[in-house]
């Protein structure tokens, strides 16, 4: 068992972790499932400035 699978049946079964993200050009936060600023665009102005957001998850 990995230490993924540890943490995901910890969180229970087979819910997605969300990563929160604000946009740098716009200020609107979103959660996206990509654990990588660099591979996420801003929903709403579809910019690459990305910066993680310290929010919580939604549950
Ligand atoms: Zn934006």
């Amino acid at each position: 068992m990995t230490l993924l699978d540890k943490l995901r049946s910890m969180v229970g079964g087979n819910r997605v972790r969300t990563f929160t993200y604000e946009c740098r050009e716009c200020s609107e936060v979103f959660e996206s499932p990509i654990a990588s600023t660099s591979q996420v665009d801003c929903p709403a102005c579809g910019a690459n400035a990305i910066r993680a957001a310290p929010g919580k998850a939604t549950a």
